[in-house]
């Protein structure tokens, strides 16, 4: 595996692949990489010439700069994971090179409804940051194929309309890769890491709520089955609860009813132990 710290020295040896309309898999991430990311690697392995994984720590979509203060960087074992894999290139910018003018957040993205609600509603700019980023690192990759996870529902929703926004749909194809889960069903997460042993136990409570609330749905009502749900979550270790929402999974738009036809997906975002952890699940 090539590591790459420049964008630089990056794009002169991309330039070849890219003239010659030779496939290019891309797989963002921020590090602290655990098998969810591998598995997109070994997605793109499977259907590009070339992969690349970037691994960068966005400041500007940290809303909370704790949050951003705290995220794991684990850059050697990262390295040798990806080795391991045959990922072709790593790129590793630091925050310079990605911001030489500074880290002033562009709120330029027009991201309609979907920006409004969940992540969007709070982590205020979260979504801007996302898109000011990923922009950036297309532009640099010039990727054939993109890999995002499922775990991060509302953020492929995101960079879909990121995508349109540059007027790159043509040009891209955006994969959207299934969450991978710990044996006790708890989605992968770099912050994982961050929980103590008993948080991390009772951290399953959210695939519980999902697989829960996935067998109920039909019978029940929407509302009530929520505030079931958040009260498991409450009463199982998670400290407060962001959203526990079941949405149409086309446009996000909240529901309290399901009309029998739309496909709805459940959100999750709660805190355990200060570690804000999200999931999702299609109910459909
Ligand atoms: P992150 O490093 O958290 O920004 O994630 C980088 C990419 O990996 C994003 O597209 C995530 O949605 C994806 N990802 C994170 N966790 C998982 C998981 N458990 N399963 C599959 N993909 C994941």
């Amino acid at each position: 595996m090539t590591v790459f710290k420049t964008i630089k020295d990056l794009q002169i040896y991309l330039s070849p692949y890219i003239n010659n309309g030779i496939n290019i898999g891309f797989v963002p991430t921020m590090g602290a990489l655990h098998q969810g990311h591998l598995s997109l690697i070994e997605e793109s392995k499977r259907q590009n010439k070339l992969t690349i994984c970037s691994i960068f720590v966005n400041p500007t979509q940290f809303n909370d700069p704790k949050d951003f203060e705290k995220y794991p960087i684990t850059i050697e074992a990262d390295k040798t994971l990806l080795t391991d894999r045959n990922c072709d290139i790593l790129f590793l910018p630091s925050v310079n090179e990605m911001y030489p003018n500074g880290t002033s957040l562009n709120n330029n993205y027009k991201l309609g409804f979907i920006e409004t609600v969940f992540d969007g509603s709070h982590r205020p700019g979260h979504f801007q940051g996302v898109c000011q980023v990923v922009e950036n690192l297309l532009r640099i990759v010039q990727p054939t194929n993109l890999y995002l996870g499922q775990k991060d529902y509302q953020q492929c929703m995101v960079i879909a309309k990121l995508v349109e926004l540059m007027g790159w749909d043509e040009k891209l194809t955006i994969h959207i890769c299934s969450t991978l889960r710990e044996t006790d069903g708890l989605a992968m997460s770099s912050r994982n890491l961050r929980l103590a042993e008993t948080e991390r136990k009772q951290a399953t409570a959210i695939y519980k709520s999902l697989i829960a609330t996935k067998s109920k749905f039909i019978e029940n009502d929407l509302s009530k089955l929520m505030e079931t749900q958040k009260l498991f979550l409450l009463n199982n270790g998670f400290d407060s609860i962001d959203y526990l929402t079941i949405a149409n999974a086309n446009t996000l738009e909240p529901l309290t009813e399901w009309d029998g036809k739309q496909k709805i997906v459940l959100l999750i975002a709660a805190f355990i132990g200060g570690v804000r952890l999200i999931d999702n699940m299609l109910l459909n």
